[in-house]
């Protein structure tokens, strides 16, 4: 059975990592919305082009765009056998769509990755970025991270551990930005995580634990999910 899962979770909750290794167990590619916009205004595609205009003045990229870029993404040959959706759906509109999108591909699998403000704070505003690479230290977003004094380790020296560049903090990081974020994420999220509360295929994951205690609820999480929608439908048969 096809594995179509959203994973919903704010910023620092480590979807990366999680994302990472669903990639690896379950053979499914990762789509995010947010990457696949960057590349879109990198490359400077007409969907590119508009997506700069629009976060350019200030607002928000449309329902009705975001929908229409996933519509496409998920008509590709790689995602047969599923995928994990990280950014998406972000508002109960583009919820509706992503069931519409589904009809006949199998249940969508849905995990909310649970980490109280305070820590996500703590986690983000340690985080630092290479200015050379590019690499993500401190956090739990660094797949090769293994706890937290060595991420303290990296910080501290204010050296990449890859390629030996400068560490600094993303202008983003900071603690108020990091809340006013935060704040953001919830209230638009509430909604939606409402809207997908009431079925057998939601779970809600303690995203406090280590990220292998994440992946083993993760997987569990997905395997209650498989089981209660065929159990469903075979009860509906
Ligand atoms: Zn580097």
């Amino acid at each position: 059975m096809a594995l179509n899962l959203v994973m919903i979770g704010p910023p620092g909750a480590g979807k990366g990592t999680q994302a990472a290794r669903l990639r690896r167990q379950h053979g499914i590619p990762k789509i995010s919305t947010g990457d696949m916009l960057r590349e879109a205004v990198a490359a400077g595609t007409p969907l590119g082009v508009a997506v700069r205009n629009i976060i350019g003045a200030g607002r928000l990229v449309s329902d009705e765009a975001i929908i229409a870029v996933v519509e496409q993404r998920l008509a590709k040959p790689d995602v047969a056998a599923g995928f994990v959706l990280d950014g998406f759906p972000r508002t109960v509109v583009q919820a509706r769509a992503l069931d519409q999108m589904l009809e006949g591909r199998g249940p969508l699998v849905v995990v909310v990755v649970d980490v109280p403000e305070q820590e996500l704070v703590k986690r983000l505003t340690w985080r630092r970025v290479c200015q050379d690479c590019g690499a993500t230290f401190g956090g739990v977003d660094t797949p090769e991270l293994t706890g937290e004094s060595s991420a303290e380790g990296a910080v501290e020296s204010g050296r990449c551990r890859k390629c030996g560049g400068q560490l600094v903090q993303r202008d983003d990081d900071s603690a108020a930005v990091v809340r006013d974020r935060l704040k953001v994420f919830t209230s638009q999220t509430a909604p939606l995580v409402d809207f997908y509360r009431g079925r057998p295929t939601f779970s809600l994951i303690n995203g406090l634990q280590g990220p292998d205690q994440v992946t083993a609820d993760m997987n569990r999480a997905i395997d209650a999910a498989l089981a209660k929608d065929s159990t469903r439908n075979r009860a509906r048969a």
